[in-house]
């Protein structure tokens, strides 16, 4: 019988223990963890595929960079390949479940300072287990009037993990990757590297200037599999003054009236008048998010202004006139007075301002027993939002799932988050779960509709559906940077094997 619930593959058992030992040596025990205790939480999984195709072989905790180092030496020697998690709350994208069996799960929530925060200029500089609960606390206890941009599932998320999956929040900062400035990087070959300006000994605008000199490489280290992030550099918004904010909700009566929203939405967005990524919330998202309680809207479209009072009160005007003028009395507007602490509406009115958010909402507990979150983009154009809709929800109904979505709304693009709600524990189930994001993906794909993320079971058809030519430059530069394969390999569809 063998001492591990799962090995990577090509490598014996004898091999992979000779490696432990290595790894022990430099770690000590209680940072290498075999048992399957210790494992347990690294195998919970929120999508269909059985767990066997994702079991780790291993956890370790490095500390610093200098370990992080070592260890892909020693991953190097021995070819066991390292899947790098930052605190693996990815869920409804895998959560640290590795792409393939047999990884080292990676696991840097130890490495959790936070290693500078810049009031003037409004940035911050972090380590990748440092989550958004934490850096709000970091901002509260020593008064520094910064605000964060959170995704939903704030409270215990790694804002780097978040950030290098191009993840996205509710506040005009909502697009995480735009607003992260200078990355620090351990590659393959055991080497660091500082992006941007960060290269210039001393240099004081790593954080403050994103290009650089020369080709812009940051990205090869987002959704990617080319290096292991040991720090982030992120913007931070400077609160408007007082009176300068003011979230909305508008509730839309039909289905049918998305495109029509699109229309006088999007001059808004596009000249920020709307500055913030606005939230559009199907009536199944808003009912699971109000715990039930029946939405009384087909539609929900919360956004918020910023600015001097002034500009609000003047930016409303446009806000409210363009509704109306397009809706007449079909529709209900609600600011803060109308909503009257209405619980929703101070869950949105907290995201829009990056206000971490800890209440678990129904949705949250429709998700424990399974869920996938199908994730396409749409231009944000009138006819093509409401085909997306109108598509996705034939193929979710016809495998008895319901639509359960909202739409995440940029300057130019929609991203259509989709939740596949399911219960793992029965197969029968699971599998219609399945083959429904499989007709899902394979539709959109057809339409010309590319997805933004994936989890791991449909990374790799997902990195089909992108090209050809995607591919074959993706394993080029992971050729060159990785040839033992040992970085996370399957991630995002990018394999050596
Ligand atoms: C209820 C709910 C609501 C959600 N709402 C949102 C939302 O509004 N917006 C949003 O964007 N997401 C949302 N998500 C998804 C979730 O918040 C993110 O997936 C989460 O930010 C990632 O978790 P994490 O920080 O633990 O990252 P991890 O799981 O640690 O990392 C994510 C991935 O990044 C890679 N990675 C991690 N660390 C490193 C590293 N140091 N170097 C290289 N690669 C690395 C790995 O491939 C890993 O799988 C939601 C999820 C739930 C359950």
């Amino acid at each position: 019988m063998s001492n591990y619930i799962a090995l990577p593959k090509g490598v014996t058992e004898e091999t992979f223990t000779k490696a432990i030992k290595e790894y022990r040596t430099l770690l000590g025990e209680d940072r290498v963890r075999i048992d399957p205790a210790s494992l347990q939480s690294y195998l919970r999984m929120t999508f269909a595929e059985s767990e066997g195709l994702h079991r780790p072989s291993a956890v370790m905790y490095p500390r610093t960079v200098k370990e992080i180092q070592t260890v892909v030496g020693i991953a190097n020697k021995y070819k066991t390949p390292l899947w790098t998690v930052c605190n693996g709350e990815n869920e409804g994208y895998g959560s640290s479940s590795p792409a393939t069996q047999g990884q080292i799960v990676l696991d840097l929530k130890g490495m959790n300072k936070i290693l500078e925060v810049d009031q003037e200029l409004g940035y911050c500089l972090l380590e990748p287990g440092v989550t958004y609960a934490e850096l709000d606390q970091h901002l509260k206890k020593n008064k520094i009037n910064l605000w964060l941009d959170v995704p939903s599932a704030s409270a215990n998320v790694s804002v780097v993990g978040n950030t290098i999956e191009r993840g996205s929040g509710y506040t005009p900062y909502s697009e995480h990757f735009l607003f992260s400035c200078g990355m620090e990087v351990v590659l393959a070959d055991g080497s660091s590297l500082r992006t941007g300006m960060g290269g210039v000994p001393n240099s004081t605008s790593w954080q403050v200037f994103k290009w650089g000199y020369g080709p812009y490489v940051d990205g090869l280290f987002s959704q990617g599999n080319n290096g292991i992030v040991t720090k982030l550099g992120t913007w931070l918004m400077h609160p408007p003054p007082p009176g300068g904010y003011m979230p909305f909700c508008i509730k839309f009566p039909n289905v049918e009236m998305l495109g029509s929203i699109m229309k006088p939405l999007m001059p808004l967005r596009q000249t920020n008048i709307i500055p913030n990524a606005c939230a559009l919330t199907s009536a199944a998202w808003e009912t699971a998010c109000a715990n039930g309680r029946k939405a009384d809207a087909a539609w929900s479209l919360y956004g918020a202004i910023y600015g001097s009072p002034e500009q609000v009160a003047l930016n409303w005007s446009y806000v409210s006139g363009a509704f109306k003028g397009t809706f007449g009395g079909k529709i209900r507007i609600i600011t803060e007075k109308e909503a009257k602490g209405d619980p929703t509406f101070e869950y949105r009115k907290q995201l829009m301002m990056g206000g971490i958010v800890q209440q678990e909402t129904g949705l949250d507990k429709l998700r424990t027993r399974g869920y996938m979150r199908f994730s396409p983009t749409a231009a944000a154009r009138p006819g093509e939002c409401d085909q997306q809709v109108k598509v996705a929800t034939r193929i979710l109904h016809k495998h008895g799932f319901e639509y359960i979505s909202e739409l995440t709304v940029g300057w130019r693009d929609v991203r259509h988050n989709i939740d596949i709600i399911f219960d793992r524990t029965r197969p029968e189930t699971a599998k219609k779960a399945h083959k429904c994001y499989e007709e899902l993906l394979n539709t959109f794909g057809k339409n010309g509709w590319g997805i933004n993320r994936a989890n791991v079971a449909f990374m790799d058809k997902v990195a089909d559906l992108h090209g050809s030519s995607t591919r074959r430059l993706n394993r080029t530069i992971k050729k060159a940077l990785d040839p033992n394969n040992i970085l996370s390999p399957g991630k995002s569809g990018i394999n050596l094997e």
